[in-house]
């Protein structure tokens, strides 16, 4: 027994902490369920040096099963550090509010997640951050606008929400840094498999871990990569936030992470069969992909994903009934999971007008995430919904 107890009352006994010695080594990732940690000669001495992260004090701050979660995210973005959090939203406030300071100047792409321009204009910009915005795809504006505004960061994302239009990450932060400005983009409708925005030249790449990354929308995470000297202000912001990740939730992460290259392949296998299905759909006007029509992933992508978007003839009243009509494909909103979700941007991430107009959304844009179910099932539900959905 490494514990003997034996003596003490039974409310003691019941109520005491724990002490772990263990030399036994698990292959699954242990969950430190815990709040706090003994403090010992080497905690001690690392809080003498100031260091609250190789050693573990208080969860807020640091967890060896968040920690391990870190690394692994380091080394998949080939970043020195990695800062996890409670959500996508954890991590994208943390991370402006870490990297900037009042006075300086936000340079935003025109089409971001809602909630991400909701926070740039009701929070970001009470705390002294001039936020600007520029269509990042076009390289003549993006260049009159490192010139007109002098950002100190950009912001972006690989693959935009909601119409999965792919940037040109290498582009982009080649632009920034000619004029003194550095590029952070959310990575979460790509993932570290399809895209791996650090070694393109971003000096900080931001994923909600509640979409592909987890993958069974079951749990929600963020997280920051980057250089150390940049990861180490948006972990002080954390801290102070108070977004950190749960031990168990990050386990879960953890689990899901390690399926992530055999479920992006499948799902963009089952979103290239999907896309090819609705543009030959008469009743679908537009396809929003991150594939060419050959089914090969656009630039800088490795892998398409599960993302696409379509404009359905009728606008957002026959979009509401196509929901209705679904069977298998679950109307809901979020992403990345392994069972195939759509959901109507108009009234779920993109709710504010000025969003909607600045990306151009259209009237009927239905947003769908595949998963990896069978795709011919896939394909015969959005049939039967899009022929039911016109007839009601
Ligand atoms: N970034 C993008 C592109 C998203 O679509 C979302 C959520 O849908 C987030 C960030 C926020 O992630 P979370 O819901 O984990 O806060």
């Amino acid at each position: 027994m490494s514990e003997d107890k034996t003596d003490l009352s039974t409310s003691t006994l019941l109520t005491a902490g724990h002490r772990v010695e263990s030399t036994q080594h698990p292959v699954g990732l242990p969950v430190h369920q815990t709040t706090t940690f003994r403090i010992n000669e080497a905690l001690n001495a690392a809080m003498a040096r100031g260091d609250y992260r190789s050693q573990h004090l208080y969860t807020r701050m640091s967890n060896p099963t968040t920690r391990a979660l870190e690394e692994r995210l380091a080394q998949l973005h080939a970043g020195e550090d990695a800062v996890v959090f409670a959500s996508g939203m954890g991590a994208i406030s943390a991370a402006l509010v870490g990297v900037t300071a009042p006075g300086d100047t936000v340079l935003a792409s025109t089409e971001l997640y809602g909630v991400t321009d909701g926070f740039l204009d009701a929070y970001l910009a009470q705390m002294g951050r001039r936020i600007v915005r520029c269509d990042m795809s076009d390289s003549r504006a993006l260049a009159d606008a490192l010139v007109d505004f002098s950002p100190t960061w950009l912001l972006a994302e690989t693959v935009s929400n909601p119409l999965v239009r792919v940037l040109d990450i290498e582009g982009i932060a080649a632009a920034a840094h000619a004029t003194g400005s550095r590029l952070a983009v959310d990575n979460t409708f790509a993932n570290p498999v399809a895209c791996r925005p650090l070694t393109l030249g971003a000096d900080l790449v931001i994923e909600s871990l509640s979409k592909s990354i987890a993958g069974h929308s079951a749990v929600h995470g963020g997280a920051v990569i980057g250089d150390a000297s940049l990861t180490a202000e948006v972990w002080k912001a954390m801290i102070h936030f108070g977004s950190c990740l749960d031990p168990g939730a990050a386990a879960l992460i953890w689990r899901g992470m390690q399926t992530l290259a055999l479920r992006t392949r499948a799902m963009s296998d089952n979103a290239a069969a999907i896309a090819d299905f609705l543009y030959t759909h008469n009743e679908v006007q537009k396809v929003y992909f991150t594939a060419a029509e050959s089914g090969r992933p656009l630039a800088p992508l490795l892998a398409c994903g599960g993302m696409l978007s379509f404009v359905v003839a009728g606008g957002d009243e026959r979009a509401l009934r196509l929901l209705d009509s679904l069977s298998l494909i679950v109307p809901a909103s979020s992403l990345g999971g392994v069972e195939s979700l759509a959901s109507l941007p108009f009234n779920t991430s993109h709710r504010n007008p000025e969003a909607r107009e600045r990306c151009g959304l259209l009237p009927g844009t239905v947003r769908l995430s595949v998963g990896c179910e069978d795709v011919g099932d896939l394909c015969r539900d959005l049939a039967q919904a899009l022929k039911l959905s016109a007839e009601l």
